[in-house]
């Protein structure tokens, strides 16, 4: 979605108003002190000691024992389909409320994505549709080769019961957890569920390199095999010897560094993105027709985007009436993913239901999320979308009852 523009500007003076983002970076404080390492040691390359730091750190925190670190979570996503096997002509069940990059990755294969609608419960791959989807083509003799899954929002899909119908089938399962960093599902991290788990690290994520991604797996061949295949596919010889197609996938040793100091202060932003989402439904909760992205009970999201649909029927307004009035106050708000299946370059591509995600779509807006964040912004941006409701200012010609229209912080500062 959105490649936010890196510098958000701070209000410096007392009366200036810088934009709100939805996502900006939020640095640590220590990732220079790692970069300059990086430059007291002049290891400015595509490999080095900063990378393997990073890989081992990072797979501590997310609990899955390999990972190699990438140039993107895109890069991610298309080795994981590469060390499947999947190939030109294949078909590969995806979640089609997702980010372009998850379904790209499959046509740089070769292959056909086929779009599995969402659940209500969570906004992730409906597991009952998956089931469907799967006995059907079990039946025809056209299992899919692989199953992408991507963990929304912060949070992750319902592998309870995703895990054993790929398991069933004998699909291999990818998480895409590129928005998921930090959650957790029955207690486990995100990016554990599947043969492959995938990170982004865009400026956008929970966690920035400014760009970059991971690949995780507790498979040790597959992993040294992606660095393999991310580093040229260079076979081992003093001359450049090469017997497959490689890519020019790695993390820079420079990118690594920040992506270091960035994991030791992941469990602040974490807690300081739940706190958002808190704070903005503390603010927001009892408008009518407006509801915040539900979670599963067995498992935590990060709240990575704090996400609310709006219905204009009960609200007053519609979702994109509510984005206009915050970007008129330069705060930026996005709607939810359009789904893949409503996407032109999709067009002709499988989609199994569709219907929720559209409504998704539709109805659903991202709030401002950034970890740094203030609770006076977050106050401002709920003032305005409540003055968006107009189920609230007109009692009289609507004549409802005064207990529904409780609204104390109507009359805060
Ligand atoms: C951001 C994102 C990606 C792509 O990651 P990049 O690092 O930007 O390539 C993939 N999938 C999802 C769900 C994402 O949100």
């Amino acid at each position: 979605m959105c490649r936010w523009s890196p510098r958000a500007r701070q209000g410096e003076g007392s009366n200036i108003v810088s934009r709100i983002y939805i996502s900006p970076p939020h640095m640590g404080g220590e990732e220079l002190k790692l970069v300059e390492e990086v430059f007291a040691s002049n290891w400015v390359a595509p490999v080095g000691p900063q990378v393997d730091a990073f890989e081992k750190e990072f797979s501590e925190i997310v609990e899955v024992p390999h990972a190699a670190a990438l140039s993107s979570g895109t890069a991610a996503l298309h080795l994981a389909l590469l060390l499947l096997g999947v190939k030109r002509g294949d078909d590969v069940l995806v979640s089609t409320l997702t980010f372009a990059a998850t379904a790209n990755a499959i046509v740089y294969v070769g292959a056909r994505p086929v779009f599995i609608d969402s659940e209500p419960r969570s906004w992730n791959l409906d597991p009952d549709l998956l089931q469907k989807e799967l006995g059907r083509r079990a039946m025809a003799g056209r299992l899919p080769s692989a199953v992408i899954c991507v963990d929304l929002y912060g949070q992750c899909a319902d592998y309870e019961l995703i895990q054993p119908i790929c398991r069933d089938f004998d699909v291999p399962l990818i998480e895409d957890a590129a928005e998921a960093l930090g959650a957790t599902y029955q207690g486990r991290p995100a990016g554990g569920f599947g043969v492959f788990g995938v990170f982004s690290f865009n400026g956008n994520k929970i966690l920035t390199t400014s760009g970059g991604g991971m690949l995780v797996s507790s498979d040790p061949k597959l992993i040294e095999r992606a660095r393999f295949l991310a580093t040229q596919a260079r076979e081992p010889a003093p001359h450049y010897e090469h017997s497959v197609i490689g890519y020019n996938y790695r993390l820079s040793n420079v990118l690594a560094a920040i992506g270091r100091g960035q994991l030791r202060v992941l469990k602040d932003r974490v807690r300081a993105r739940q706190r958002n989402f808190s704070r903005y439904q503390k603010l927001l909760g009892n408008l009518p027709g407006f509801c915040f992205i539900p979670e599963l009970e067995n498992g935590q999201s990060t709240r990575w985007l704090t996400c609310v649909t709006i219905d204009p029927a009960e609200f007053g307004a519609t979702r994109e009436e509510v984005r206009l009035a915050l970007e008129a106050q330069d705060i930026e708000a996005r709607p939810v993913w359009k789904p893949m299946h409503l996407q032109p370059v999709f067009k002709d591509c499988q989609v199994v239901g569709g219907k929720v995600a559209e409504e998704l779509f539709r109805n659903g807006l991202c709030l401002p999320s950034g970890s740094s964040l203030k609770e006076d912004q977050i106050e401002r941006i709920s003032t305005i979308v409540r003055g968006q409701c107009k189920r609230l200012g007109s009692r009289d010609e609507r004549g409802l009852a005064p207990n529904s229209m409780a609204a104390p912080q109507e009359v805060e500062p």
